[in-house]
Formats: structure tokens, C-alpha cells, sequence
């Protein structure tokens, strides 16, 4: 008996116990934001995860699409002088590490209502790293919100709910065509998960990116409108209206920047489809 004890517990305790498995669970994320204002309710902590299955044209975090981090030439003018460097965009980090990093702002959560928000990229790309962190979050008593494109299975979507208190999730175009062209993945999955975690009571803000001529015309806007009204709940719709902050670092980065031309809306336009949201009966709010 004392052999079978010897030769079989260590096996047994790394397998199933342990207790290193959080200090080795690693990710890869490329910011981490402090007192982020618009990713949830109250002061909130905003994780970044590299990753992302969708290629929006307009989207203004393109460093976060590939999964692994990667270096690019920075240069910079000083005192009339080129100056160049390597730069790396994203990093490995344990759970633990990232606790830490977390934990610092806890104060803060509290007095304002806020937490963590787990956003990217599409975070639940690293599913087994995200739900660590979630489990964390929670035995930790910290609100946890998950800004997903929801393109993702609906079993991983399930498993994570149990652990997340609220979903942030884009609703870019109606029309499965246009939708496709624009962000190079079918809308399908995305309007079945929303419909999926509303039936299951869970809390969904809806997050719509305001772009002139790709999503802003009245079609979409009704076809919208009729999809959230068929929803259980009354989710919160956050406007997000294109702007061309992200723009420069297509240039810096490589990448093909298909926006050139598409102009920012004007503040009357975004009124205009706030009031739209409100006077259908949802809080709407312009970014956040
Ligand atoms: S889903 Fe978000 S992160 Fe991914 S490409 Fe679109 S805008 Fe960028």
C-alpha cells in the first residue's frame, strides 16, 4: 500500500489538484488600462487579450487580430532626427500575475461600482486563461464583465457565464452579406449567442459602432431595432461612432487601412439614432 502511496499520490495531486496549474496558466495580452470610464459600470480595469476572429474594417485596435505578440520599427523625430526602435506589442502573463495587477485597483471597484473587464481582440479566443481568470475574479468578489464579439462556441460561452456578470457585445450589421464584407465573418452565431444568453437571463449590454455607410443606414437601424425588441430583456445600447484615432497604426503596423474616405459622424447623426434607441424604450448612451 505505501509503494502504491509513493508511486501514484504526486501523479494524483498534479492531476487533478494541481497546484501550480494557476502559476503556469499563461496569456497573452497587448494593455492593460486602469480607470478605464466607458468598458462597463463604475472605474473599471480593462484587460486586453491578443486574438480576434473577426477583421472589421474599422477597427481601431488592429494590433490585437493575431494571436501571437510581434515587434515592428518605431521611429520618431527628435530634435529634427530620426530615431528608430524595435517596439513588441503583447506579452505573456500568469494568471497570478495579472490577479496582482488586478487586485491593485479593488478599492476602486468598490467605492464606484466598477470591476475587471475582459476585452481584446476576442478574449475567449484563450478560453482555459480567460476562465481561470473569471473563477479568480469571482472568488475574489470582483465584478467581471467580458466585452466579446460573441463569435464563439456557445458551450464556451456557457461555461464562462457562470463566472461573468455582464456581456459587452457589438451588434455591427443585420444583413449577413454586409456583415461578412465588413468584418469577414458571418452574423449568424453572433445574433444566435445574444438571443442564447438573453433566454438564460443573462445581463447583455449591446455595444454598436456608429459607421457611416457600412451600418448607419435606416434599414440596419430598424432591422436592429426589431432584433433587440424580440429580446427577453432590455439590454443597454452604447453608441460608438466611428472615429479615425486608430488609423495611424495601420501605417505602422503594415496593414491595409480600408477607411480612407469614410468621414466621422456628425454630432446631429448620433443624436439622431440615440434618440432612435430611446424613444424604442432602451437606455442608450453615446460610447462606454
Ligand atoms: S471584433 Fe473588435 S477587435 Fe476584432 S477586428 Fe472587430 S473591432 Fe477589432
Amino acid at each position: 500500500m505505501l509503494d502504491f502511496l509513493i508511486l501514484f499520490l504526486p501523479q494524483f495531486v498534479f492531476r487533478f489538484i494541481n497546484p501550480f496549474n494557476i502559476l503556469v496558466m499563461e496569456g497573452i495580452i497587448f494593455d492593460i488600462k486602469h480607470y478605464a470610464l466607458h468598458d462597463g459600470p463604475g472605474v473599471r480595469q480593462t484587460v486586453f487579450l491578443k486574438g480576434c476572429p473577426l477583421s472589421c474594417w474599422w477597427c481601431h485596435n488592429p494590433e490585437s487580430r493575431g494571436s501571437e505578440p510581434f515587434s515592428f520599427r518605431k521611429e520618431e523625430k527628435i530634435d529634427g532626427h530620426v530615431v528608430a526602435e524595435q517596439e513588441t506589442v503583447g506579452r505573456k502573463i500568469n494568471v497570478q500575475d495579472l490577479m496582482k495587477e488586478i487586485e491593485k485597483d479593488t478599492l476602486l471597484f468598490e467605492e464606484s461600482g466598477g470591476g475587471v473587464t475582459f476585452s481584446g481582440g476576442e478574449p475567449l479566443l484563450q478560453f482555459d486563461f480567460m476562465l481561470e481568470a473569471l473563477k479568480r475574479c469571482k472568488s475574489h468578489e470582483i465584478h467581471t464583465c467580458v466585452d466579446t464579439t460573441a463569435y464563439v462556441s456557445k458551450e464556451k460561452l456557457q461555461h464562462i457565464a457562470e463566472f461573468t456578470d455582464l456581456f459587452m457585445i457589438d451588434l455591427k450589421q443585420m444583413d449577413d452579406r454586409l456583415h461578412k464584407k465588413y468584418t469577414g465573418v458571418t452574423n449568424v452565431l453572433i445574433l444566435e449567442n445574444i438571443r442564447r444568453l438573453d433566454a438564460e437571463g443573462k445581463k447583455i449590454w449591446i455595444r454598436y459602432p456608429l459607421i457611416p455607410d457600412m451600418n448607419d443606414q435606416e434599414e440596419n437601424l430598424l432591422k436592429m431595432l426589431a432584433f433587440l425588441q424580440r429580446l427577453k430583456q432590455k439590454p443597454v445600447v452604447s453608441i460608438l461612432p466611428y472615429h479615425k484615432i486608430g488609423s495611424h497604426k495601420y501605417k505602422r503596423f503594415g496593414l491595409e487601412y480600408k477607411m480612407n474616405g469614410t468621414y466621422e459622424p456628425e454630432p446631429e447623426q448620433i443624436e439622431r439614432v440615440k434618440n432612435l434607441f430611446e424613444q424604442a424604450g432602451f437606455i442608450a448612451c453615446v460610447g462606454g
